[in-house]
């Protein structure tokens, strides 16, 4: 016979332990992350004094590792990143991990250049900068820390992360995954470092101290105006509310189904995203026909201003987004209205000064304004870009139309013909960028980006012509 105290006992340390075991696997230390921004700091000065004697081709080992990890370990970044934020979507975010490893460049972006003549031989290469401190976003959070980690240390750097406080968990995995690559191919302990908890006052220390030689920010308005006052070199990646023109020259069919998969892509989030669209008058009922036949659902009537009301919120007549529902899902907004439908994107005719048009919602809406031209249709795009410089997109096959529009709205990305994210390497040309610096002017960020210029001079010859 067993006591009941005896089994009572058992019972209540069999309970203790199951409460305590997911508590121990939370804390199991992730490399390069830490309790504190000075003990990060500390680590990575001491990475990157260490790294100075890597060679290139270690380098290049490092990054094909992160490579390698990325795409073995996307599907749980993705759904990670989904369940922290409560943002996107987990098949897309599995493509944009996809296309981190696949498509940001590493090593073979460091092309020194090379002057000869009468006076000898000038060479300048491509020197890392130094310890590299950079802000991350909500909307891309490991995908930033991946892509900026690749960049950063095939230039040579180390690089000290502030992930957004709402996206931490998913950006400090990613943290812990590229310390992981680095070490299996015999690279320096804590090269990339984060801290548990990012705060802006750790944001501050990291920008301050002497040692972070240069500042990265990919976010809002708020952190690039921080980070351009900090008086350190500083490449900044802004907001953008990218427009779409469609003439009566496009393919309607194509234009629409390439619409309709970037503005929903990731529900909205990525920055370069079909965010309004102008189309010609008289080709607009057909686009929003065959938007309709490719996953798109027309939002009519007063069912508009509903909406308006459960995604953005309003003060003293000024819109802005309504946090908690950036990033859903279509058929969630739906829902809201009491509308049974799971479609990826809602589309709505608007007037051009309607907010779905002017604000930068990031969710998967798309409000279309019936256009008479291309000159209304480039002023109003132009407007709706709030000269971001970010991206803009047209759907037309004529080319004065097409060179018009992107002399006028002076973007980084300009996208003819495709879906947005063509112009991050998707199913258009070029290597892909998670940071894409419009106010700073870097344009789409790669390894070149984070070095800086140095200049060898031998003037005693060394010609063979
Ligand atoms: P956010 O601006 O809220 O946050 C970005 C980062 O900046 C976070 O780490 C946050 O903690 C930090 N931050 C915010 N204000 C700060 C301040 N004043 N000082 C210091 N740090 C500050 O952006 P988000 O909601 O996470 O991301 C969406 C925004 O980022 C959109 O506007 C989108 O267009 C933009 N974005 C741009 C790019 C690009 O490549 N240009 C890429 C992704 C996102």
């Amino acid at each position: 016979m067993i006591d009941e105290k005896y089994i009572s006992q058992i019972v209540e340390s069999v309970l203790k332990s199951a409460q305590e075991a997911p508590a121990k696997s939370e804390d199991k230390k992730q490399l390069g992350v830490f309790e504190t921004m000075e003990e990060a700091l500390d680590a990575v000065k001491k990475a990157y004094k260490q790294y100075r004697s890597y060679t290139v081709a270690q380098r290049e080992k490092m990054i094909s590792n992160i490579r390698k990890l990325t795409l073995e370990e996307a599907e749980v970044m993705a759904r990670m990143g989904v369940d922290e934020t409560g943002m996107g979507r987990v098949e897309d975010k599995i493509i944009k991990h996809q296309v981190v490893a696949n498509k940001t460049p590493g090593t073979e972006d460091l092309q020194p250049s090379v002057m000869t003549g009468d006076d000898g031989l000038t060479l300048i290469e491509m020197a890392p900068f130094g310890i590299i401190g950079s802000i991350t976003p909500s909307t891309n959070p490991s995908e930033t820390v991946l892509c900026n980690t690749m960049g950063m240390i095939a230039g040579g750097n180390a690089v000290v992360f502030n992930p957004h406080p709402n996206a931490c968990k998913v950006a400090n995995y990613a943290v812990d995954l590229v310390n992981r690559a680095i070490l299996a191919a015999g690279g320096p302990e804590n090269l990339v470092v984060s801290v548990k908890k990012p705060t802006m006052d750790t944001s501050k220390m990291m920008m301050e101290c002497p040692d972070v030689k240069m500042l990265v920010a990919t976010g809002g308005p708020g952190v690039v105006r921080t980070l351009l006052s900090s008086g350190k070199k500083a490449i900044g990646a802004g907001a953008g509310n990218p427009p779409v023109i469609v003439d009566d020259t496009a393919d309607i069919a194509k234009a629409a189904s390439d619409i309709v998969k970037g503005a929903s892509f990731d529900n909205n989030l990525p920055c370069i995203a079909e965010k309004e669209c102008f189309a010609f008058s008289s080709i607009a009922d057909e686009l929003i026909d065959n938007m309709t036949k490719n996953g798109a659902y027309l939002l009519k009537g007063d069912m508009v201003d509903k909406l308006v009301k459960v995604a953005l919120v309003e003060k003293d007549g000024k819109y802005s987004i309504n946090k908690k529902w950036v990033g859903k899902d279509a058929g969630l907004f739906l829902k809201e209205l009491g509308i049974d439908a799971d479609p990826r994107l809602i589309i709505c005719e608007t007037p051009e000064n309607h907010p779905f048009v002017q604000v930068e919602m990031m969710m998967p809406i798309l409000a279309i304004v019936r256009v008479n031209n291309i000159e209304e249709a480039i002023e109003m795009a132009v407007k709706a870009e709030h000269g971001c410089r970010h991206s803009a997109h047209i759907h037309s096959k004529n080319v004065d139309r097409l060179t018009a529009f992107a002399r006028a709205v002076e973007t980084t990305i300009f996208v003819k013909n495709a879906p947005s994210y063509a112009g991050i390497g998707v199913g258009g040309e070029g290597y892909t960028t998670f940071t894409i610096a419009g106010p700073t002017g870097e344009g789409l960020t790669a390894t070149h980006s984070f070095t800086r210029q140095r200049r060898c001079v031998m003037a005693d010859g060394l010609h063979i012509v």
